[in-house]
C-alpha cells in the first residue's frame, strides 16, 4: 500500500513537473491557510504533548512557518527562472544555462521537539521545488502527529502530500521505497541508521542533526545581556532544542560574577522559588518518561564525579519536569558532557586562553553551533576561522535562523546539507545542466577519430 502511494506520488509530481511559478504559488497558499485555520488545534496538541507554553507555540513553530511560506511565495517566480552561464573560448557560439528541476517523490522524518516547525518548513521548501511528500511525523508528539495527518489529509491530496504515522519499523518500511529525496531530522545516532537504511535505493539525502552547541562568554561581553538571551535559548522548549546551548565555557576573571548573573536571570524568568518554577506557564515539560529518566542519569553522573548544583536539580519522573539547572565544576568527562544534553541542564566550564577552547572543540565532533559572546575582534575570528560549525552566531542565541537568507544545517556529525529560502529549494530541487550548442559546433569534428598527428597537435594548443 505504501509502495502504491509513493509511485501516485512520483506520476503526480512528474505531472506537476512543468507547473509554473503561479501553481506552486498556490500550494503554499493552502499551507499557509492550514496554518492560519487551525493554529489554537495547533498549538492545544502541542500543549497536551509536553505542555508547551501557548507564546512558544506562537513564536517558534507558526510564526516562523509563515514567514518562511511567505518569503518562498515571494521569492518563487526568481528561484525558478533558468539561469544564463558564461561560455568558454572552446565552445564559442553555445549557450549554457542552469535550470531547477522537481526530483520527484520526498519523505520528510521529523523528530518532536518542534513537531509541527520541522515537519513543515522542509514540506514548504518541497512544495516550492514542486515535488510531493510524505510526512512521517514523531511517534513521541502523539497529538501533534495526528494533528498534522487529520490536517494535511484535509487541505492535500494524498498523491501530493500524505502523512504516514508511526515509529522506528514505520521510518525502515519506509526507507525501503524509491523516494527521491529523503530529509531526515533527529539524531546523529538515528541518522546514521537513516543513511544505511536508504543506501539500497540511493535518494538524494539531507541530514538536520544535533550535537552539543559550545556558547563562549570572555571578559569583553555585556554580561547582563548574554545572561538574558543565553537563558532564554537554552530553558526554551525546557532545553529540547537542537540549536540551544549545550554547554557554557566562561573565561576565568567573569567565572563567578557571570554565575551570579545567570543565576538572578533565571529567578526573573521562572521564579525564584522550587515552587513557583515548577509551576511556571513559561515552562515546558520533557516529552516523555524515557527522556526525563535519561536527564536525570546525566544530572546524577555528574553530581556525582562533583559537580556543584548552583540552581535547580529537581526531578519529577510522574510529571516528567527537571527544573531549570545550572552545574558548575562539571567534569569533562563525564555523562553531561560527552552526550548531548537535550534537556534543562547547563553545565559550565572554565576557560583562561581563547586558544583553549578551539581546541576543545576541534576535539569533539563538529557541533551545529557555536555561539559567542564577546567584543573582542580577535577572539570572535579565532573561533570563527579556526573552528568548523553549521552556523556562529555573535552576541545572540538562536536568532539567526530567523533569517532566511542564510542556510540551516549542520556540518560532519551535525548533519548534511542545509535548508530554509533559497537553500531549501535548492536542497529539494535538481539543479540541471542545459548545453545548446550553436554553428561553431561544426568545429568539433577536428578532434573526433581518425586521429592523426594534427590533431594532437591541435589539442596540445588548446591545452595552452
Ligand atoms: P530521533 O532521531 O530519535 O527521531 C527522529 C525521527 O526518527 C522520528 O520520526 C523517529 O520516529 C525516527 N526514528 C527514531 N529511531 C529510529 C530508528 N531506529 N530507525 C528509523 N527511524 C527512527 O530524534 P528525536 O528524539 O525525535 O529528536 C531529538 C534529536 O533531533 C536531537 O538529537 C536533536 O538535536 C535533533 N534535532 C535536530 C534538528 C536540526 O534541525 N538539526 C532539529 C531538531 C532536533
Amino acid at each position: 500500500m505504501l509502495e502504491q502511494l509513493v509511485l501516485r506520488q512520483k506520476s503526480f509530481a512528474q505531472h506537476s513537473r512543468t507547473e509554473s511559478w503561479h501553481q506552486r504559488f498556490d500550494h503554499l497558499e493552502v499551507l499557509e491557510k492550514l496554518l492560519t485555520e487551525h493554529q489554537s488545534e495547533i498549538c492545544k496538541a502541542l500543549h497536551h504533548d509536553f505542555k508547551k507554553p501557548h507564546l512558544e507555540s506562537l513564536s517558534t513553530e507558526i510564526m516562523p512557518l509563515l514567514k518562511e511560506l511567505r518569503f518562498a511565495q515571494k521569492n518563487l517566480k526568481k528561484w525558478m527562472k533558468p539561469k544564463r552561464v558564461s561560455t568558454p573560448f572552446l565552445l564559442f557560439g553555445s549557450k549554457s544555462y542552469t535550470r531547477y528541476e522537481s526530483l520527484g517523490s520526498c519523505l520528510i522524518i521529523s523528530p518532536w521537539n518542534y513537531p509541527v516547525y520541522l515537519t513543515i518548513a522542509p514540506l514548504i521548501s518541497a512544495l516550492a521545488a514542486g515535488n510531493s511528500a510524505v510526512v512521517k511525523p514523531s511517534e513521541y508528539a502523539p497529538h501533534t502527529s495526528r494533528l498534522l495527518h487529520a490536517l494535511l489529509s484535509k487541505y492535500f491530496k494524498s498523491e501530493q502530500v500524505a502523512v504516514v504515522e508511526g515509529g522506528p519499523e514505520t521510518t525502515t518500511a519506509l526507507l525501503k521505497l524509491p523516494f527521491d529525496h529523503v530529509f531526515f531530522t533527529g539524531s546523529t545516532e538515528v541518522g546514521r541508521i537513516i543513511m544505511q537504511q536508504s543506501a539500497p535505493q540511493l535518494p538524494r539525502l539531507t541530514l538536520e542533526l544535533g550535537g552539543k552547541s559550545p556558547t563562549i562568554v570572555d571578559t569583553t561581553a555585556d554580561l547582563k545581556l548574554a545572561a538574558q538571551k543565553i537563558i532564554w535559548a537554552k530553558f526554551l522548549n525546557a532545553g529540547q532544542t537542537c540549536i540551544a546551548p549545550d554547554y557554557l565555557f566562561v573565561q576565568e576573571h567573569i567565572h563567578q560574577e557571570f554565575i551570579h548573573i545567570l543565576k538572578a536571570q533565571l529567578e526573573e524568568y521562572y521564579g525564584s522559588n522550587k515552587n513557583e518554577v515548577k509551576s511556571s506557564h513559561s515552562f515546558a515539560r520533557i516529552i516523555n518518561a524515557k527522556h526525563t529518566y535519561r536527564l536525570k542519569g546525566l544530572l546524577e553522573d555528574a553530581l556525582a564525579n562533583r559537580a556543584s548544583l548552583i540552581v535547580g536539580g529537581e526531578v519529577d519522573l510522574e510529571q516528567n519536569y527537571v527544573a531549570p539547572t545550572l552545574l558548575d565544576d562539571v567534569d569533562v568527562h563525564t555523562k553531561v558532557m560527552n552526550e548531548e544534553i537535550f534537556g534543562p541542564i547547563l553545565p559550565i566550564l572554565k576557560f583562561k586562553e581563547i586558544t583553549e577552547v578551539v581546541h576543545f572543540i576541534n576535539d569533539r565532533p563538529k557541533p551545529l553551533t557555536i555561539y559567542m559572546y564577546s567584543h573582542a575582534r580577535h577572539n570572535i575570528q579565532k573561533i570563527m576561522k579556526e573552528t568548523s560549525s553549521g552556523t556562529f552566531s555573535v552576541n545572540d542565541s538562536m536568532v539567526s535562523m530567523m533569517n532566511p537568507n542564510l542556510p540551516f544545517g549542520g556540518v560532519g556529525a551535525s548533519g548534511l546539507g542545509s535548508y530554509h529560502g533559497l537553500y531549501g529549494f535548492e536542497t529539494f530541487s535538481h539543479k540541471k545542466a542545459i548545453f545548446m550548442q550553436g554553428p561553431f559546433g561544426r568545429l568539433m569534428k577536428l578532434i573526433y577519430p581518425p586521429y592523426n598527428a594534427k590533431k594532437v597537435d591541435l589539442i596540445k594548443k588548446l591545452m595552452g
